[in-house]
């Protein structure tokens, strides 16, 4: 079978993924990402989740993820994809934040294998040898030195047949999926108006300039709306929408509903009809009855669910939601994280669970939660990090995907250059170098 080599291979192009290669190339490795969309960013650009969450404390005052995210930040403030910080998150345009992202791989020489799914790997002992590719083309062999898997459902693990978790434990469901939307053309001042003045239906908060930051229609209003039928919001008592960083545009969030298997195509085609549907009625709603959003437009919706949660990788650590909610410290700490627990529960409902530092405090990423059992070369970072469902709940946050991802491609460095295998580097080595290149920990 046709192949092709090279120091890191990457399973998986959002925000983990491009973290991991982009800093690999940038440490002179040869790096490839494998991305079964036409597009780098994963959840961001694929699942339209256009808030960068996780590069702030909860609330927002303390920078705690620097190094290439704030690269791709940059570029991103410098392509017109972001207007910057609003409260604790980045909301960005996902056209922009494509494009972006695919000039930084060209540039870094980062080969990007797109439209295709990586189906299945090898292993030998405990040494990764391939991952196997399905295209247009057929199928084709990636060899590498180190495999990291960014696919968010721990693909690469499971077809190397090695442990990993799914689901809460015990019960094995999921947390649920969302497909948002884009809401164009509204009057931010007629809804900030009717927001003001009718203050249990709706509530808003501006930026510092005057401009919607975030809006809530609040439960009574959705409440009525479902009794009535006049709303098809079955897994939800929420709505709540952001600014994308153009004046008069949004993005929705509320459309929610349970996955049961998420690798089977036909299901996931049933639950995005039904999360399409839910758009659309939500769209109408607003459009309907929202002063503000009399003259709105449906602009698009996601092309791919965006799902929360489905495998994570059995690491040499399992972050657990104690870690997460005492501020737990490690002397192996690759990274910082200080979203809450945010919990999007099929059968408890969504959920928040704050840390007990506060929400100007933080926890940290061991580096064991990043290095897969059994195999010396392998890393699973990001949305598929060794973490319970709970503690997986807040580290999944896109900021802390990115800081995962260059610790692992930094590991990588350290364990090709010194022959060792992944558990086994100099991890004071690899903070050093982590520290030099920006990263906060
Ligand atoms: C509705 C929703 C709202 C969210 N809100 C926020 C928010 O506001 N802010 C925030 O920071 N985070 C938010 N998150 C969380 C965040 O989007 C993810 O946790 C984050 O994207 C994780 O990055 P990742 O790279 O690990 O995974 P993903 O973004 O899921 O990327 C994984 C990539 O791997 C690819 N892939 C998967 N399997 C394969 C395979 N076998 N072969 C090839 N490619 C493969 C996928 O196509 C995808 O591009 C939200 C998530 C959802 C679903």
């Amino acid at each position: 079978m046709a192949g092709k080599t090279y120091d890191v291979v990457v399973v998986g192009g959002g925000p983990a993924g491009i973290g991991a290669a982009f800093t690999a190339a940038k440490l002179g490795l040869s790096a490839a990402i494998i991305e079964r969309h036409g597009m780098l960013g994963g959840n961001w650009t694929n699942a339209y989740v256009l808030s960068l969450l996780g590069i702030y404390t909860y609330s927002g005052k303390t920078k705690i993820v620097g190094g290439i995210a704030d690269e791709i930040i940059a570029r991103l403030k410098k392509a017109g994809g972001t207007s910057g910080k609003s409260g604790n998150l980045i909301p960005f345009r996902p056209a922009e934040m494509a494009y972006v992202l695919g000039e930084m791989a060209k540039e870094l020489n980062v080969d990007c294998y797109f439209s295709s799914m990586a189906t299945d790997a090898n292993i030998k002992g405990n040494k990764v040898q391939y991952t196997e590719i399905s295209g247009k083309d057929g199928r084709l062999r990636i060899h590498g030195k180190i495999f990291i898997d960014a696919s968010g459902d721990a693909d690469l693990v499971y077809r190397l047949g090695l442990k990993y978790m799914s689901g809460r434990e015990g019960v094995g469901y999921h947390q649920e999926a969302t497909l948002p939307f884009r809401i164009g053309g509204m009057n931010e001042s007629e809804f900030v108006k009717y927001a003001k003045s009718r203050k249990g239906f709706a509530s808003v908060s501006l930026r510092k300039n005057g401009d919607i930051d975030r809006l809530h229609i609040l439960k009574p209003a959705i409440a009525a709306a479902k009794r009535s039928g006049s709303l098809y919001l079955p897994h939800s008592e929420n709505m709540f929408m952001f600014n994308t960083s153009r004046k008069g545009e949004v993005v929705c969030n509320a459309t929610h509903a349970p996955v049961g298997d998420f690798t089977n195509g036909m299901e996931i085609a049933s639950v995005l009809e039904d999360l399409r549907k839910q758009a659309y009625s939500i769209f109408h709603f607003v459009k309907r009855n929202i002063p503000g959003f009399e003259n709105s437009y449906l602009a698009d919706a996601a092309s791919y669910l965006g799902l929360r949660e489905t495998r994570r990788a059995e690491g040499e650590y399992v972050l657990t939601k104690e870690d997460v909610i005492e501020n737990r410290r490690f002397y192996d700490v690759i990274a910082r994280c200080g979203h809450a627990i945010e919990m999007h529960d099929p059968v408890l409902g969504a959920y928040y669970t704050h840390l007990n530092g506060g929400d100007d405090s933080w926890y940290e990423i061991p580096y064991r939660a990043i290095v897969v059992k059994g195999a010396g070369n392998l890393f699973a970072i990001g949305r598929c990090l060794s973490a319970e469902f709970e503690a997986q709940a807040s580290a999944r946050v896109s900021g802390t995907a990115l800081a995962m991802g260059q610790a692992a491609a930094t590991a990588a460095y350290l364990s090709i250059k010194s022959g060792k295998p992944a558990k086994d580097i100099d991890v004071k080595k690899l903070q050093d170098m982590l520290r030099r290149h920006g990263a906060l920990i």
